[in-house]
């Protein structure tokens, strides 16, 4: 089989409602570009009828190929087996509730032939979103901005296109907890981006309630920055020398004057300041600790039930 000049990856998990739109979609999205292209479509154990319209459309047409998980892994980890097996000369990655145009592709490829290796859809509006999820989406990337060394592009979901060498090099990551955007960065290469009014879910709710966002938000700091372990730090230290002044004050106090606080009330008061500050801390350590002990573990990052054309 000869290698295609675009690849799609698409993740799903319960998008009965979107599939047949999609499909409508690329299927004229493909007929526009300039080479031959392949859908891979990763079924991140979806529980409704998602596999089996896929399964349909890869018997229609070939160029549908589909990876099916054991179970859930995960939005990133299904992104992850998708680049792991895209051929082409340019990888596209994009969801599959067409928030993201597909049409937007097209402006993809053109920074890609003039020149850039990632090029980084950014959303220029959101459709359709709370103002909760626009509100703490900005405060995060500007807050994720602060603290990491590596560079990461504001307001970009996964939407992007990837130069064949740097999904080479993306393929080398197999860190268990994965924040794709960090890592697209990460990697190097010349970055572009293109500007994109964020459509409005097609069909069918999101994936991503408020618990996964945190768990995103949490990976993204953790895997990005070292910064929060710094910070106990210099919470711990400012907080301790402020304690030996209070020490020194209550000594002074009570050797030199007839001051004296007969009350425990302020010794409880410090006890429990400082015991919530040490957990904490401790808590902030776990944190890091438990993702030490993740990756130890070494396992694989998803397990493949089933494939169609790959
Ligand atoms: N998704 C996935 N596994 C998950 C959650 C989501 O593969 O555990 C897919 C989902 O099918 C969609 C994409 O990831 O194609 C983005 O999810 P969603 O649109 O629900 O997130 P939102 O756009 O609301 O942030
Ligand atoms: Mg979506």
């Amino acid at each position: 089989m000869d290698k295609a000049k675009y690849s799609f990856v698409i993740p799903i998990f319960n998008e009965e409602k979107v599939l047949h739109k999609l499909f409508e979609r690329l299927e004229d999205t493909l007929g526009k570009l300039d080479g031959s292209a392949e859908i891979i479509s990763v079924d991140d154990g979806s529980s409704d009828n998602s596999y089996e319209l896929l399964q349909q459309q890869f018997q229609k047409d070939s160029r549908f190929k589909v990876l099916k998980f054991s179970r859930n892994f995960g939005h990133q980890n299904a992104v992850t087996a998708g680049l792991d097996q895209a051929d082409g000369e340019a990888v596209i990655i994009m969801d599959a509730d067409l928030q993201d145009p597909p049409e937007v592709v097209f402006d993809l490829i053109k920074q890609w032939q003039a020149g850039f290796d990632v090029v980084h859809a950014v959303r220029q509006s959101r459709q359709g979103e709370t103002w909760f999820k626009l509100a703490t989406a900005n405060l995060f990337y500007r807050f994720l901005e602060k603290i990491t060394e590596t560079k990461i592009v504001r307001n970009a979901g996964d939407f992007r296109l990837m130069d064949r060498k740097v999904v080479e090099a993306f393929r080398q990551l197999r860190e268990q907890h994965r924040f794709l955007r960090g890592l697209s960065c990460w990697v190097g290469f010349k970055q572009g981006c293109v500007l994109y009014e964020r459509h409005a879910r097609f069909a069918g709710e999101t994936k991503y309630p408020l618990r996964k966002m945190l768990k995103l938000a949490v990976n993204a700091i953790t895997s990005f920055s070292d910064w929060p372990l710094r910070l106990s730090f210099l919470v711990g230290s400012v907080i301790s020398v402020l304690s030996m002044l209070a020490i020194m004050g209550i000594i002074t106090a009570k050797l030199f004057t007839d001051f004296f606080i007969p009350g425990w009330t302020s010794v409880v008061v410090i006890l429990t300041f400082f015991n919530g500050i040490i957990m904490m801390m401790l808590g902030l350590m776990g944190v890091y600790i438990g993702k030490i002990f993740q990756e130890i573990k070494g396992r694989p990052l998803y397990i493949v039930e089933t494939k169609h054309g790959l």
